[in-house]
């Protein structure tokens, strides 16, 4: 008998890392609650996948900004009141905003990100996945000279690791794409952009249906889903995990990649991890003659354009503490004026439809946690406002772990 695995959640990072076990001979079964995989924050993300851009969430000037957010600016905002886990999250996230600590966070991202990048390629080698992949380039909007010096001092760290990037002035964005030429097509107030040839763009959804299909026909996986695990218990024969109606799985491993709900299996082991959700939303509208190719990040507004297929996907906003999946319309309609308001050509407003909300999983120094709880426990979860990205990195740093 080989070794076997259960792994809890079937979004982005459960489903990668039954993968990168399935894929070294362990028997895995996937135990979701949702009806198939995908269905919180994988499903209708931004979709960038960010291999470069991994600046971590606290930094000097995140700090400076946190009574704003309190208040609700600029489409973030902090959840009060208080609990305990929150204001040790919040505290832990204040130790991260060091200039330091943002060099140190982001560069340790930046890392998983590239084996990301080559383990999605690799895949990609040996399975014909489609999920719309698209070498697309992504820019990063620049409002202020201050914004260009911090933009100049991240390129040249990030290009010593290999990541091609450059400053370039508003004039010269034209060339980039022809969509963005013309006073109106952007903001005024931007004054140029750090653009990133290499960037690509996927569909995160499509992604995950698509290899969980390779992975039962081809790897032997076993899925359940609507199932919620309820309670899990570490052996020293391995993991027993209780589903609905008190159903009992067993598996010489456990790996909870249950996002924002893992610690409702952790914390009775004594093994919680510091993790909140970041709430965020998106949503749909048909291409226009002004819509870019190229996938645009506003840093004023916090949003992403993301051109997917026959369609132009918009998602931002980052509400800390915000727990519940529930669509509100008036963060909808926030996020509609403001993506009007950057690009008010990049797609048929008019139009705009499939509006989706989603918890990013994220921790206090913006790393994921891929550890190994005990022999029988593993964790691969809090990637925040990165887990497409990081993916297929972390499920193969998981496996590399849980192999030694
Ligand atoms: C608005 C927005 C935009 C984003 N844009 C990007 C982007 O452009 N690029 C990028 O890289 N990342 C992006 N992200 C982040 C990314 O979506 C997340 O980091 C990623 O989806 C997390 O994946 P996951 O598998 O950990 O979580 P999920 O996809 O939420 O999966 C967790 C799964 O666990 C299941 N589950 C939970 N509890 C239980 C339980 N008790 N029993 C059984 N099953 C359970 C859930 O049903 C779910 O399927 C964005 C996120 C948001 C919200």
């Amino acid at each position: 008998m080989g070794r076997s695995a259960i792994i809890i959640g079937a979004g982005v990072i459960g489903v990668t890392s039954a993968y990168a076990l399935a894929r070294r001979g362990w028997q895995v079964t996937i135990v979701d609650r949702s009806s198939g995989p995908a269905m919180e924050a994988s499903r209708a993300n931004g979709a960038q996948l960010s291999y470069c851009y991994t600046d971590a969430l606290g930094s000097p000037a995140a700090l400076a900004s946190l009574p704003r957010f309190v208040f609700g600016g600029g489409g973030v905002s902090f959840r009060l009141p208080m609990s305990t886990d929150y204001a040790c999250w919040l505290t832990q996230f204040a130790l991260n905003c060091s200039a330091a600590k943002f060099r140190k966070n982001t560069l340790a991202v930046l890392d998983l990100a590239q084996h990301s990048r080559q383990a999605m390629a690799a895949l990609r080698e040996r399975h014909d996945l489609q999920f719309a992949h698209r070498v697309a380039g992504k820019i990063h909007l620049l409002y202020s000279e201050k914004d260009r010096a911090r933009a100049e001092q991240m390129q040249a760290l990030k290009s010593a690791r290999g990541c091609e990037q450059h400053v370039l002035d508003r004039s010269e964005l034209a060339r980039l794409d022809p969509a963005l030429a013309g006073n109106d097509a952007l903001d005024s107030d931007v004054i140029g952009a750090i653009s990133t040839p290499s960037e690509v763009v996927g569909d995160p959804y499509l992604f995950c249906r698509n290899l969980l299909s390779v992975l039962t026909s081809d790897y032997g996986v076993k899925t359940r889903f609507n199932c919620a695990a309820s309670a899990l218990e570490d052996g020293p024969d391995g993991a027993r995990l209780t589903i609905a109606h008190g159903e009992k799985l067993t598996a010489d491993l456990a790996v909870v990649a249950a996002a924002t709900d893992s610690n409702r299996l952790l914390a009775p082991l004594g093994r919680a991890i510091t993790v909140q959700p970041m709430k965020g939303y998106s949503f749909e509208m048909p291409l226009s003659r002004g819509s870019p190719d190229i996938s645009v990040t506003d840093s004023k507004r916090r949003l992403v354009f993301t051109h997917l297929k026959d369609r132009m996907r918009v998602a931002g906003i980052a509400e800390l503490g915000n727990g519940s999946n529930d669509i509100d319309p008036a963060k909808i309609g926030w996020l509609i004026d403001a993506a009007r308001d950057c690009m008010p050509d990049a797609g048929d407003y008019a139009k705009a439809g499939k509006f989706w909300a989603g918890l990013r999983p994220v921790t206090p120094n913006s790393q994921p946690v891929i550890s190994r709880a005990s022999k029988a426990i593993a964790i691969n979860t809090g990637h925040g406002a990165l887990g497409w990205t990081l993916a297929m990195g972390s499920a193969e740093r998981l496996a590399e772990l849980v192999e030694n």
